[in-house]
């Protein structure tokens, strides 16, 4: 079977928004938590195993349902963020879901305020939801009371969550112009994206200057809008929840303590200048004195080189049937399930994601697929995500999705699967090494660009505090892009709106560290599959198939792997020091 680009079907989640189906399972949710209120009376310190149990299901039924929901009206949004009625569910959906999730509120505070030993009674019976448990009750001396926690849902509806789709709404409808061979094209940011990579050395820069021009003229507005969530954070996480610094709200959420983190930010500075080098040796690879900004991801050779959409879904299936069969036929049903929107349109969110609705459904993916060799990559990371939530399938709703710091393995390694396989099937010497060179390009893009976006977001955080304005903010990001290029890069004045630009520094504070993370954690993986073959494979599968039923730490402790440790992250450097040095020597 051949395949072509598609826009999705959502047909498996509702027919329309419309449709009785979509206002039955609102009713359905409303039906439940009234019976879920029930509940409240029988709550208390001595309750039966199985009495507790088949209250977490219930309730598990009652998120199933929102999850259904919420991805409809999310997916539906994200293939046409322009329209009306996508738009209105999507704040219909954010409120509705917070008001059940206030009046089934009650139960969670009373599972983080039960003593010790009957926690520890009830989790012993709790299989597969133990860690699910075990997790809310971190965040113990973070709650606040009843009354507190529902203003603030409720709140959030209109204030963080309203922002970010605001954000979200100004930022997508941008339209870029571009003059291309004499004529000015009318582009969107994804397509805007692709002469940022392309080989004009001229239209790179006019292409980075046409997309901080438009960020730049809103960045007052933009900006402004950070610091408001900034400030929301700081008020909610720091004053009224009293975690230790904004960032640690993030570190416990993804269970990975502080010091870890601190840890992988540190060593990652200090690493930087390993891609100082790289751009030294890629502006005399491209023949220049200096790289600008504009040129680090420029391509070393001048290959247009396009891959038909089918070709590469089959070249991504046969890279994961290498590794094991199961990934491919896995990857191949999020296809033939017609859960993958690949098509280019204009007000489809651009870039690319994966949504795993239910562990018993295949994932949704995003694309916009242009043909590049960066859109097949991207296609094998994306469907990588798939495939991790796919092995987890056997966990519940609550402990299938692995989370944040361990989200980027799959993705990531089926990446490098992806790379390798060109690599072996490319006989052309300047097509290999633009393939090797890119390969750097990715590391620095998914390593020390997002550790410094999270060293630029700590730092931000603190000045807001202090009232910084949106210009001093502006000023500490241009320092930030210094100290990460040192004078292997020449930076001009617009990048100072980058951070304008970055959605997930808007949506999901400190969510970045998370791709450095899980690319670091990769180059260590994929080294010990190099070293030890088939033996690595259910090592590998074991970690995947964890899904979120275990901490982070856990799991990769299973696997001989010490977080906490620098010299860890250490060697996901030494082994990109190793392949820059062999670049260096070609
Ligand atoms: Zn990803």
């Amino acid at each position: 079977m051949a395949y072509a680009p598609t826009r999705w079907s959502l047909g498996e989640l509702y027919p329309s928004f419309a449709s009785p189906e979509l206002q039955a399972a609102f009713d359905n949710v409303e039906e439940q938590v009234m019976s879920f209120e029930g509940v409240r009376d029988k709550l208390n310190p001595d309750i039966d195993a199985s009495q507790f149990m088949e209250i977490v299901r219930v309730s598990e039924e009652t998120a199933r349902i929102i999850n259904k929901i919420y991805a409809f009206t999310g997916l539906s949004f994200n293939s046409d963020t322009q329209d009306q009625i996508a738009q209105t569910y999507m704040a219909r959906v954010q409120q509705f879901a917070a008001q059940m999730q206030n009046r089934i509120l009650f139960f969670s505070l009373w599972w983080k305020e039960l003593d010790d030993l009957n926690a520890e009674r009830l989790m012993n019976a709790a299989g597969d939801y133990r860690y699910y448990l075990e997790e809310m009750r971190h965040f113990k001396p973070h709650t606040l009371s009843e009354a507190e926690e529902k203003i603030i849902n409720i709140k959030d509806v209109t204030g963080a969550a309203a922002l970010n789709t605001l954000y979200d709404a100004i930022t997508n409808r941008y339209v870029f112009k571009l003059e291309v061979d004499g004529e000015t094209k009318e582009l969107t940011r994804g397509q805007l994206t692709a002469y940022v990579q392309g080989p004009d050395a001229e239209l790179r820069a006019k292409a980075y200057q046409e997309l901080y021009r438009v960020y730049g003229a809103d960045g007052l507005i933009l900006g402004q809008m950070y610091q408001t969530l900034l400030r929301d954070w700081s008020n909610e996480n720091v004053d009224l929840r009293k975690f230790a610094s904004p960032i640690s709200t993030r570190n416990l959420q993804n269970d990975i303590p502080d010091e870890a983190v601190d840890a992988l930010l540190e060593v990652a500075s200090k690493n930087a200048k390993i891609f100082q080098r790289y751009f030294k040796l890629k502006a005399r690879q491209l023949g220049v004195n200096k790289l600008r900004r504009y040129d680090i991801y420029a391509p070393i050779a001048n290959s247009d080189k396009k891959f038909e959409y089918d070709a590469a879904t089959k070249m991504v299936f046969d890279s994961f049937r290498s590794f094991d069969p199961q990934l491919a036929e896995m990857a191949q049903r999020v296809f033939d399930q017609n859960h993958v929107d690949s098509e280019v349109r204009k007000g489809k969110r651009d870039g690319a994601f994966c949504w795993s609705v239910l562990p018993d459904m295949t994932p949704y993916v995003l694309l916009n697929y242009q043909g590049r060799a960066r859109d097949v990559a991207t296609m094998a990371h994306e469907l990588g995500h798939a495939i991790h939530a796919m092995l987890a399938s056997h966990h519940n709703t609550f402990t299938f999705h692995s989370s944040l710091p361990l989200a980027e393995t799959a993705s990531t390694f089926g990446e490098m699967m992806l790379t390798e396989k060109l690599l072996a099937e490319e006989k052309d010497e300047s097509v290999r090494r633009d393939i090797l060179f890119k390969q750097i390009d990715d590391a620095y893009a998914t390593i020390i660009r997002q550790s410094y976006f999270a060293l630029f977001e700590k730092q931000a955080h603190d000045m807001v505090q202090k009232n910084a304005s949106v210009n001093d903010l502006s000023a500490a990001y241009m320092e930030n892009l210094k100290e990460q290029f040192g004078d292997s890069v020449e930076l001009s004045d617009e990048f100072q709106w980058e951070w304008v630009s970055i959605p997930h520094i808007y949506h999901t504070p400190f969510y970045v560290y998370a791709y450095a993370f899980g690319q670091l954690l990769v180059f260590s993986l994929y080294q010990q599959f190099k070293a030890e073959g088939d033996v690595f494979k259910p090592k590998y599968l074991k970690i995947l198939s964890a899904g979120g039923s275990e901490a982070p730490a856990k799991i990769l402790a299973d696997a001989g792997i010490d977080i906490r440790s620098a010299r860890f992250w250490q060697g996901g450097f030494d082994v990109l020091d190793k392949l820059v040095s062999e670049l260096e020597r070609l």
